[in-house]
């Protein structure tokens, strides 16, 4: 007989985008000719740029001749797109990361999902609550999450860190042991970024406590303050502490195309154990390496051309963040999250419950957000929107927004 695995069992239901898509399609039933304005979902919009569509042009027209095809490519990822990633988006601002410490991959999803395979149940886990689900239920599939309370909608054995405003959105160093940390900056859901010393206060306690954090820098290429911090290795001795997840998925809307990178760096080391080496190893046992067309694709952002005309799509969504920040900012609202972020994070008006106030926008002013509950109990009281939907839409959200307030 064959046994599963019962930690699925544990799993809650997809409930968040699964009940607003709900919640939406019974609105739309009972008011056929509303023009619904979706800013709930955090995918992008905007087609490839014109030096990824030629990159990959003319690796399937290598890829269709015998004396430039390609089988099987390295588990790690092509050289040029290792090389480009190290020199752009290391070297370039001073960061010593070598392509060999970068793992290209086929997106942070499923690299923030494998990485666990990396770690011993008895790792104590740390995620920031509001979180991006993937780090607790990937935990919750291999079983180190303990059972799922179904009141208080969290895992008994996470260690569940509340990033609010009141903390500034910079979890506080735990009150217990903890061995892996995820961190995500700029945040999903809540659009906010760590600074130098907060980072610095993480990394110092993991390598205090022989910790792992997990950095999630999925979002660094909205960044637009000087001084934030576009990976984690621009801190001091993060080497020895971290592995970070990045994505072209945001950056150069690769969400369909699905290309991603890890960098492990080769100093970091537990139990005598080289991280590097195991990831590899864990990459060749159960992935055949990211397609050979879209690595191509990918390192043409790096092009000066490829990196001019990324820079105008994330312009674009730059400017729609602004247009809701501001726009909920004339509302009366306190608002989070925008201004490094294409997610807004914002506070539901007299102390209103997140689920309360989606459907007020949705039933007065026709517009999809997402409730900030779903990302976790510290994620009550807020909302979350998204910049990266049509402009003309979004400015017509708002407007309704701000009429309806
Ligand atoms: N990390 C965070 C915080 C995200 O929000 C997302 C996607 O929404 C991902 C990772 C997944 O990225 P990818 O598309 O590269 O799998």
């Amino acid at each position: 007989m064959a046994h599963i695995n019962q930690n699925f069992e544990k799993l809650p239901g997809s409930y968040l985008f699964a009940e607003i898509a709900r919640r939406t399609a019974e609105y739309k039933e009972a008011h056929p000719d509303a023009d619904i304005i979706r800013l709930g979902i955090g995918d992008v919009t905007l087609p490839l740029i014109p030096a990824v569509r030629q990159a990959m042009h003319e690796a399937v027209d290598e890829q269709a001749d015998a004396a430039t095809f390609k089988g099987y490519g390295p588990y790690e990822g092509y050289d040029f797109l290792r090389e480009a990633i190290a020199e752009h988006d290391f070297a370039a601002r001073g960061v010593d990361v070598e392509p060999n410490e970068i793992f290209i991959s086929d997106g942070a999803k499923s690299d923030c999902g494998n990485i666990v395979d990396l770690f011993a149940l008895e790792n104590k886990v740390a995620v920031c609550d509001p979180v991006y689900p993937v780090y607790v239920d990937s935990n919750a599939l291999a079983g180190r999450a303990g059972e799922y309370d179904v009141d208080a909608e969290m895992w008994t054995d996470i260690y569940y860190m509340p990033t609010t405003a009141e903390n500034g959105f910079c979890p506080a160093l735990p009150l217990e042991d903890v061995d892996l940390i995820y961190l995500c900056s700029p945040n999903n859901p809540t659009g906010t970024v760590l600074t130098h010393d907060q980072l610095k206060m993480w990394v110092d306690y993991a390598n205090d406590h022989d910790a792992i954090i997990l950095f999630d820098a999925a979002y660094e290429r909205f960044i637009t303050e000087e001084g934030a911090l576009h990976s984690i290795y621009e801190v001091e001795g993060a080497k020895s502490c971290a592995i970070e997840f990045r994505s072209f998925s945001k950056t150069a809307g690769f969400t369909g195309m699905r290309c991603g990178c890890t960098v492990i760096p080769e100093c970091l080391v537990r139990q005598g154990q080289s991280l590097n080496e195991m990831w590899m190893r864990r990459q060749s046992t159960k992935f055949n390496g990211a397609s050979y067309i879209i690595q191509k694709g990918a390192a043409a952002i790096y092009t000066p051309e490829g990196h001019r005309q990324v820079e105008e799509s994330l312009d674009y969504y730059r400017e729609n963040a602004r247009v809701i920040k501001e726009g909920l900012e004339d509302a009366g609202l306190e608002v989070y999250g925008a201004v490094n972020s294409p997610y807004v994070w914002c506070k539901t008006p007299g102390g209103m419950d997140s689920w309360t106030f989606f459907g007020k926008l949705l039933d007065e002013a026709q517009v999809v957000t997402t409730p900030g509950a779903g990302f976790g109990p510290a994620g009550e009281g807020y909302i979350r929107l998204t910049a990266f939907g049509d402009a003309e839409q979004t400015k017509e959200a708002l407007r309704r927004i701000k009429a309806i307030l």
